[in-house]
């Protein structure tokens, strides 16, 4: 079972950026930890966080499942590896 990832882990995992992408449109950002902590607080989960991110990708509402917007992040799979 999986739990949240939070904004928290990744500072602890020594992450001090996370480059989050999109895997069906060229959407690509780079987002500062201490920024998002700022903004959000450290025991936000990651996902909430990005969620807004794609609020203006076409793809994002798109009726079936696989054509929808997808964001991933590959700097989380160092948070999980430590767990
Ligand atoms: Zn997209």
């Amino acid at each position: 079972m999986r739990t949240t990832i939070t904004l928290r882990d990744c500072t602890t995992a020594g992450l001090t950026h996370l480059t989050i992408e999109c895997a069906r449109c060229d959407r690509r950002g780079r987002l500062s930890l201490a920024r998002l902590v700022r903004e959000h607080g450290a025991d936000t989960g990651v996902r909430e966080v990005w969620e807004a991110l794609n609020g203006d990708c076409p793809r994002r509402d798109a009726r079936q499942p696989w054509e929808r917007c997808g964001l991933l992040c590959r700097d989380l799979l160092v948070v999980e590896g430590l767990r």
